[in-house]
C-alpha cells in the first residue's frame, strides 16, 4: 500500500525547514507527524549565488528558525553558535546581525537533521488529486529525481515553500548568454567570466536594491580590473527603513491586522512600507559607494558610473560583448552601451506556485490564501498551504525570515490541530503600530 504522509512540503529552504522544525518539536510533544519534503537542489543550499564576503544579515538573528515562536527550541541560533564553540566570540562581535555566511552555516546545521524527511535533487513536475471512490482525499505529487526517474507520493495537504524565482527584465527575456546573468546566480558564475580576463573589463548592475549595491561593492573591491556602471530606474541609491517605529510591520503579530484591512487599505500600507524592503539599500553601503565614487573624483579616474534613470530598451550580443540600448526616463533619449558582462540585480517574483497547482484548478476556488495560508480543496479535509508568496494578503513580512518562527507554528497548529491563526496573542504586547492601525 502506498505511504500516506500527513503533509509533504515542497522546496527545502528557510521556510520549509522552519515548518520541519515545528513538526519535529510538536511531535515531541507526544503526537505524531509524518512528513516529507521535496527540494530541487541537490544538497541544503542558502542563496549561495549571494554569499558576498562580508555581508551581513539584515534581520536580527532572534528572528531564528525557532526562537519567537519556543526560545527553548534546540535549532535557535544561539544553541548552534553554542553547538559550534563560538557563542562566547560571537558575543564579543556585538551584533545582532551576522554575515550571511554564517546564517547559511546555521540555516545548514539546522537542515542537516532533517536528512531522514528530505528528498534533494527531486523537481516536482505536477500536483494532482488524489482521488478514491470519487472522494478528494489529498494530492498526488509528482517528482523527478536526477537522473530521470519520475515518484509518486501522497499526503493529506501541501505545503508549498518555492522561494523566489529571478524576475527578468523584458528587454533580456529570451537572451540565453552566459555574459548575462542573474543576481541570485553571481557567486560561481562571475569568477570564471572576470577572473583572468587579462584586460579591463566593463560590467553592468541592473537595479538599485541591496543586491546590486552589494554587487556593485564585490566587483570594485575584488575585480581591480572591472569597470562597473550601476543602472537602475530610481534617481538616486535610496536606504531602506529599517527604524523601530516602523519595523514593526515585521512583528509576526502584525499580520492579524493586515490581514483584516480590505484589498485597497492593504495595497496602500505595502506601497507606503515599500521602502523597508524593495528596491533600498543599507545606509552604510550607500555611504561607502559614494566614498567610491568621490575618491575616484578626487583621483580623476573617473571608471565607475552610476546611471541614474534609464531604463534597458534592447539588448544585442554578438563576440565583441553585449550592447545595451539604454533610454534615459528624464529625457527621453536612448543611447548605446557596450559591457563584457551584465548582472541583472532585479528581484525576485513570487508566482511559481500558479504553475504547481495547475493540476487542482478544478478543486481550487482560487489562489486567495485565508489567514492560515491555506488554500482549502473543495469538498474535502485536505489544503494547500503557501509560504513566502501571500505579500498582498499577509504584508511585507511575507517574503522575508522575519515570521519563520511563528508562521510555522500557526501552519502546524492547523493541520494537526485545525486550529486557526490569529485566535490567540503569540504572548507579546501589542506594539505601537498595530494599535494604530
Ligand atoms: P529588489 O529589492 O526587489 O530590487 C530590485 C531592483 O531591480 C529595484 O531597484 C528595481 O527597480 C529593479 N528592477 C526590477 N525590475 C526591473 C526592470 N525590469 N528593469 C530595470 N530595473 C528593474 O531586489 P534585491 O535587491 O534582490 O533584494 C531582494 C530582497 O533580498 C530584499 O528583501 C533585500 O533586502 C534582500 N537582500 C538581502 C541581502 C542581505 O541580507 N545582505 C542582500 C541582498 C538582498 P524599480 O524600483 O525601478 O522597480
Amino acid at each position: 500500500m502506498q505511504h500516506i504522509h500527513d503533509y509533504l512540503g515542497v522546496g527545502f529552504g528557510p521556510s520549509n525547514l522552519a515548518l520541519a522544525i515545528a513538526t519535529r518539536e510538536f511531535s515531541q510533544g507526544g503526537r505524531s507527524a509524518n512528513v516529507c519534503f521535496l527540494e530541487r537542489k541537490p544538497a541544503f543550499n542558502w542563496h549561495e549565488g549571494m554569499l558576498i564576503d562580508g555581508s551581513t544579515m539584515q534581520i536580527s538573528f532572534l528572528k531564528d528558525l525557532a526562537t519567537l515562536r519556543n526560545p527553548q527550541s534546540r535549532f535557535t541560533f544561539i544553541n548552534y553558535l553554542k553547538e559550534q564553540g563560538r557563542l562566547e566570540d560571537f558575543i564579543n562581535i556585538q551584533t545582532f546581525f551576522p554575515t550571511r555566511e554564517e546564517y547559511n552555516d546555521y540555516l545548514g546545521w539546522a537542515a542537516a537533521q532533517f536528512e531522514d524527511q528530505v528528498h534533494y535533487g527531486q523537481e516536482v513536475q505536477a500536483v494532482e488529486p488524489w482521488l478514491e471512490n470519487g472522494r478528494l482525499l489529498g494530492v498526488e505529487v509528482i517528482s523527478r529525481s536526477q537522473n530521470g526517474e519520475s515518484q509518486r507520493r501522497r499526503a493529506r495537504h501541501l505545503v508549498l515553500g518555492l522561494g523566489g524565482a529571478p524576475q527578468v527584465p523584458d528587454a533580456f527575456e529570451g537572451v540565453r548568454d552566459p555574459r548575462v546573468l542573474h543576481s541570485s546566480q553571481y557567486r560561481g558564475r562571475i569568477e570564471p567570466l572576470l577572473a583572468g580576463a587579462g584586460r579591463r573589463v566593463r560590467v553592468a548592475v541592473v537595479g538599485g536594491g541591496q543586491s546590486a549595491a552589494e554587487i556593485f561593492e564585490d566587483l570594485t573591491q575584488r575585480f581591480p580590473h572591472a569597470d562597473v556602471a550601476m543602472i537602475l530606474r530610481g534617481t538616486a541609491l535610496k536606504p531602506s527603513d529599517d527604524s523601530p517605529f516602523v519595523n514593526e510591520i515585521f512583528n509576526p503579530s502584525f499580520i492579524d491586522r493586515i490581514f483584516q484591512q480590505s484589498d485597497a487599505r492593504r495595497h496602500e500600507l505595502l506601497t507606503e512600507f515599500r521602502n523597508t524592503n524593495y528596491a533600498v539599500v543599507d545606509l552604510e553601503l550607500i555611504e561607502r559607494i559614494y566614498q567610491t565614487f568621490y575618491l575616484q573624483k578626487l583621483r580623476r579616474e573617473p571608471r565607475h558610473q552610476m546611471l541614474a534613470h534609464r531604463e534597458i530598451a534592447a539588448v544585442a550580443a554578438d563576440e565583441g560583448g553585449l550592447r545595451l540600448t539604454v533610454r534615459d526616463l528624464v529625457a527621453g533619449n536612448q543611447s548605446e552601451l557596450g559591457f563584457d558582462v551584465v548582472v541583472l540585480a532585479t528581484g525576485y517574483r513570487r508566482d511559481q506556485h500558479r504553475q504547481l497547482l495547475g493540476g487542482l484548478d478544478a478543486h481550487l476556488d482560487g489562489l486567495e490564501p485565508d489567514r492560515n495560508y491555506r488554500l482549502r480543496l473543495r469538498n474535502s479535509d485536505a489544503c494547500v498551504y503557501l509560504q513566502g508568496c501571500c505579500e498582498a494578503s499577509h504584508g511585507l513580512s511575507d517574503t522575508l525570515l522575519s515570521v519563520l518562527a511563528i508562521r510555522s507554528q500557526e501552519i502546524v497548529e492547523s493541520i494537526f490541530l485545525g486550529r486557526s491563526a490569529g485566535t490567540r496573542s503569540q504572548g507579546e504586547r501589542e506594539s505601537q503600530l498595530t494599535t494604530a492601525l
